[in-house]
């Protein structure tokens, strides 16, 4: 073990890049963020640059080591975290020559749907990614389809963090977890997965070779070197994906432990010892290592919702949190939704306000407040709208289970952990005790622990379990557990019922356009 003390992460989000420096004990010694833009030049296109996102990068990790004034000699390496799904085209000279193309972009809907007419639940079942517009499998075919200009010229087609290494290091490589998110890849054998690659209408040779998480890169350039603040032969690790991640982080990597994250989006996860997929395609299941597999689903309609109430019902929550300056507008409606009764006297909220991923995969479902009555106030829009979001994580949490088992702890990590309500919403919806970590930052913490786990620092990925500093447990109420039970039976039949109705307002829109 090195008498260095210091392990950096960092972070490529969906909005920003963080980096974070931790003790070895998971403690955090300085932090920083940088923000790039998202671009949408089409109503479904969502878009970013990828050389903006490597300023953003370089300057969060310079800007979290001069914060926390240690020497660049104390650090032990840097480790990768990313946000999943993204897809860049490269050229021979190793220039983007796309836009990075998110998770979020939808423009490959038509696609989504002819594949699985085409393979039905085959790709699937082989690759763990559910078809759907987020995968690189789905954006690759519309670009086949529509004779995209970057496609016929590429040379290689790379993730966000794979185009960093490529950068930096000058190698095409990718790990497990991000590979297994292409939904190009066999989460069976660990290799490219030829059907999907005939679809997609590329080769292996145009994408990089998939490696562990612990693989190690060194020989940063010393012009590099000098703007990250970081020594140049400093190791970087490829780490993983904020998912996995995110599990390591809080400690949710045993049979029974669920992480629960709700940030912007969210998502409820589950490591396991095998692959596990079936039939009804609702729960991701992506490589981590050769051993450890994580299974979920994600969301469309995490915190975005709490945005959205707050926009709309919020404005004088906004004007009093900028005037007095110690509590944010959503502590505000936090408190106001507080004074209402657990199950917003029969108010129901789908929150579906971003169409949705697990576990229906529908674009096209939308929100809706359900049961309204005059007697029903702000408050009570604003209790239904944060219990909606988490009457949607149960229903994942119930597919994720039909796969992985009954959960046993659960832990929460994100934004939304800021909300003490918010919480005990989901101890009580749930009806288990819920884990909060003190800090946030879990996906970071995952993935500096990979990079000990890497340099041998630590011995294996479950001693994680004890260097995560906890902050509180939320306890589930018995009285409100049954209130949320009686009335998730209607909200579970709600989807399937409006269905029809979300599909024909969604073709009425589009021919009004
Ligand atoms: P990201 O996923 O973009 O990294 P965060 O994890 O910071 O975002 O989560 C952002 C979300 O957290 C917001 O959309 C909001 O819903 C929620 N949030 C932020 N502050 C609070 C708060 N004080 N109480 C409850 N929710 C909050």
């Amino acid at each position: 073990m090195s008498t260095k003390k210091y392990v950096a992460a960092l972070d490529i989000g969906t909005t920003s890049a963080k980096a974070v420096l931790f003790q070895k004990n998971g403690v955090v010694v300085a932090e920083h963020e940088c923000s790039y833009p998202v671009y949408q030049p089409q109503p479904s296109w969502v878009e970013q640059d990828p050389y903006e996102i490597e300023q953003a990068a370089i300057r969060s990790l310079s800007a979290a080591i001069q914060k926390s004034g240690i020497q660049p000699s104390e650090l032990i390496c840097v480790s990768f975290s990313s946000a999943m799904h993204s897809l860049i085209c490269v050229n021979e000279k190793h220039e983007a020559i796309s836009p990075s193309i998110t998770w979020a972009d939808g423009r490959s809907v038509e696609q989504a749907s002819r594949l699985k007419d085409t393979f039905g639940t085959d790709i699937y079942l082989q690759t763990g990614t559910p078809l759907h517009p987020m995968s690189p499998l789905c954006k690759l075919l519309w670009m086949r389809d529509t004779g995209y200009g970057p496609y016929v010229q590429a040379a290689k087609f790379v993730s966000i963090k794979e185009f960093l290494f490529m950068r930096w290091f000058g190698t095409y490589i990718v790990d497990y977890a991000i590979a297994s998110a292409s939904g190009l890849f066999n989460i069976h054998t660990f290799d490219w997965h030829e059907d999907a690659l005939v679809a997609a209408g590329i080769s292996k040779e145009q994408l990089s070779k998939p490696v562990p998480s612990t693989t190690i890169c060194q020989g940063l350039s010393s012009e590099l070197a000098n703007r990250m603040s970081v020594s140049v032969d400093i190791p970087f690790v490829i780490g993983s994906s904020d998912g996995p991640l995110a599990n390591l982080g809080i400690g949710a990597i045993n049979p029974g432990d669920v992480a629960l994250t709700i940030g912007t989006s969210g998502a409820i996860r589950q490591m396991s010892s095998s692959p596990r997929t079936d039939e009804l395609q609702e729960i991701f299941c992506y490589g981590v290592t050769k051993d450890l597999w994580i299974m979920g689903g994600p969301s469309n309609n995490g915190g975005i919702v709490f945005q959205w109430m707050k926009d709309v019902f919020g404005e004088i929550e906004v004007e009093r949190a900028l005037t007095s300056g110690d509590a944010s507008a959503y502590d505000l409606l936090s408190e106001l939704a507080k004074g209402v009764k657990p199950g917003a006297d029969g108010l129901l909220f789908l929150p579906f306000l971003n169409g949705e991923r697990a576990p229906y995969w529908d674009a096209n479902a939308r929100g809706s407040y359900i049961g309204l009555t005059l007697a029903h106030k702000k408050a009570h829009m604003i209790r239904a709208g944060l219990e909606g979001v988490i009457f949607s994580m149960y229903s994942i949490g119930e597919a994720l289970e039909r796969l992985a088992g009954e959960p046993a702890n659960l832990f929460a990590s994100g934004g939304f952990a800021r909300s003490s309500l918010w919480l005990q919403m989901v101890a009580d919806i749930f009806g288990k005790e819920v884990q909060v970590p003190v800090s946030h930052q879990s996906s970071a913490w995952g993935a500096a622990w990979f990079g000990l786990y890497a340099l041998g620092e630590v011995s294996s990925l479950s001693a994680i379990k004890t260097e995560i500093p906890m902050k509180e447990t939320y306890v589930p109420n018995a009285v409100h557990h049954q209130v949320y039970r009686q009335l998730y039976e209607t909200y579970r039949d709600l989807y399937a019922a409006l269905k029809p109705h979300f599909h024909a307002l969604a073709t009425i829109q589009k021919a009004a356009k």
